[in-house]
C-alpha cells in the first residue's frame, strides 16, 4: 500500500521551456533587448524582465508588464536611484504580476527607422540642457526599448549620422585612453 502512494507521488517537475505567446504561439523577442525572464500576471498577460547589455550576461535589467503599462529600470526608493540586478529585476516582475489584473495588450508592433530614428531625434534634442552638455546614455533607453526593437550598435549609428547631420545639437567626444566614445546632447543656445 505505502508503495502504490510512493509510485503516485509526482514526478520532480523539468524546468519549463519559454512559455509561448499566446497570440502567436511563439516567444517574442524583440531585436536590441535579451529577455531573461517571464512571470504570467493574474489574467495571463506577459511581465518580462529584460536588459540592454551587449552579451550573454546583462549587468542592468529592466521589468515590463505587457498587461498594463508598469515598467520600471530601478529602485526610485533609495536615496541614490539604483539599476537593478537580475535578482532585484526578478523580485519586483514576480510581485507586479502577482497583483497585475491587465488583459494582454498586443505586442508592440516593429516601427520602420523612420519612426525609431524620429524618436531618437526628439530623445536628443529633448535631453538638451540650458546650462551644460548633457551625456547621452543608451541605456538611458532601456524603458522603450521594447517599442523602438533596434540593437545597441543602429542606436549609436543614429546618434553618429547626427553628430555629421546637426553638429550644433549634438557631438562626439572619444576617450584618449581607449575606443571609448561618448555622445553629448549640446547645451541650449542662450536667447
Ligand atoms: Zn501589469
Amino acid at each position: 500500500m505505502a508503495l502504490t502512494l510512493f509510485a503516485r507521488r509526482p514526478e520532480p517537475a523539468e524546468a519549463p521551456a519559454p512559455e509561448p505567446w499566446p497570440e502567436i504561439g511563439e516567444t517574442w523577442k524583440p531585436e536590441g533587448v535579451t529577455v531573461a525572464q517571464r512571470y504570467y500576471n493574474q489574467a495571463h498577460a506577459v511581465v518580462l524582465v529584460y536588459t540592454t547589455d551587449d552579451g550573454p550576461y546583462g549587468t542592468c535589467y529592466s521589468v515590463a508588464c505587457l498587461g498594463c503599462h508598469y515598467a520600471t529600470r530601478e529602485n526610485g526608493q533609495r536615496t541614490y536611484s539604483t539599476r537593478y540586478g537580475l535578482a532585484d529585476a526578478a523580485k519586483v516582475a514576480n510581485e507586479h504580476a502577482t497583483t497585475c489584473r491587465a488583459l494582454p495588450r498586443d505586442i508592440p508592433a516593429c516601427p520602420d527607422d523612420d519612426t525609431v530614428r524620429e524618436r531618437l531625434h526628439a530623445w536628443v534634442r529633448g535631453a538638451r540642457h540650458r546650462d551644460k552638455d548633457v551625456q547621452l546614455w543608451v541605456s538611458n533607453l532601456d524603458l522603450i526599448r521594447l517599442t523602438l526593437q533596434r540593437s545597441n550598435d543602429w542606436i549609436v549609428g543614429v546618434l553618429q549620422q547626427l553628430v555629421v547631420d546637426e553638429p550644433e545639437i549634438v557631438r562626439i567626444e572619444r576617450s584618449q585612453y581607449s575606443d571609448y566614445v561618448s555622445y553629448y546632447a549640446r547645451r541650449l543656445p542662450e536667447n
